[in-house]
């Protein structure tokens, strides 16, 4: 459901922008909210949610999609955890439809998809690894990675169950905002894909932003 914020972003306390192929990782408090801003248009933020408390306790797909009965995630979507509870709510969305099923991209997955040669292109999963490796203070490793949610990813379910890969309907400037429930870690690759049609084979940035 497309629904506009009513937050300013020049209140906003923080204000970062992500390159393609660069990740992010920082807390966002119980309270606070958060806005990934897709700056140009179908791009991917693969993006895992933690417990800041106890990082075993991360976000689910699967308890997600059971307690809303729907696979996608948009405004009034509350993202659950593995111990099923609330992480956080998703409060404005102007894209209009988020991923949750078809997973992050990965050297392997490139091989099968693409081409044996695209094994050595960078993937989301070589950020999330990256990420954990060099912030111990999250006391994470790549066990730690696990299902997640491409923001602004257009994966839409056949009548008969199929999944496709569909070209995007998100846009420059579209953006999707969360209200933090518990205080969580956040985990975004900023997608490098070069092989997907999805976003013109042209990886671009988007931002984050973080209100009181
Ligand atoms: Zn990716």
């Amino acid at each position: 459901m497309i629904t506009e914020s009513k937050l300013n972003a020049t209140d906003a306390v923080i204000a970062d922008t992500v390159l393609a192929g660069d990740y992010y990782m920082k807390v966002v408090k119980a309270g606070q909210t958060m806005r990934i801003v897709d700056l140009e248009g179908n791009q991917a933020a693969d993006t895992l949610f933690y417990s800041a408390a106890d990082p075993s306790e991360r976000y689910s797909a699967m308890d997600t999609i059971r307690e809303q009965g729907n696979v996608f995630l948009t405004t009034g979507t509350v993202l659950m955890s593995n111990e099923c509870n609330p992480m956080l709510e998703i409060v404005a969305d102007t894209c209009g439809r988020h991923d949750t099923l078809g997973g992050a991209c990965a050297t392997e997955s490139n091989t099968v998809r693409y081409d044996l040669e695209k094994r050595c292109m960078h993937a989301c999963r070589d950020s999330w690894m990256l990420a954990v490796a060099e912030n111990e203070n999250f006391g994470m490793t790549k066990r730690d990675i696990t299902h997640n949610i491409n923001f602004f990813m257009n994966v839409p379910v056949t009548a008969d169950g199929g999944l496709t890969f569909a070209d995007g309907i998100s846009a420059p400037g579209k953006y999707v905002e969360l209200k933090a429930a518990m205080d969580v870690i956040v985990l975004v690759s900023n997608c490098p894909q070069l092989n997907n049609p999805c976003n013109a084979y042209n990886p671009t940035p988007v931002e984050v932003l973080i209100w009181d």
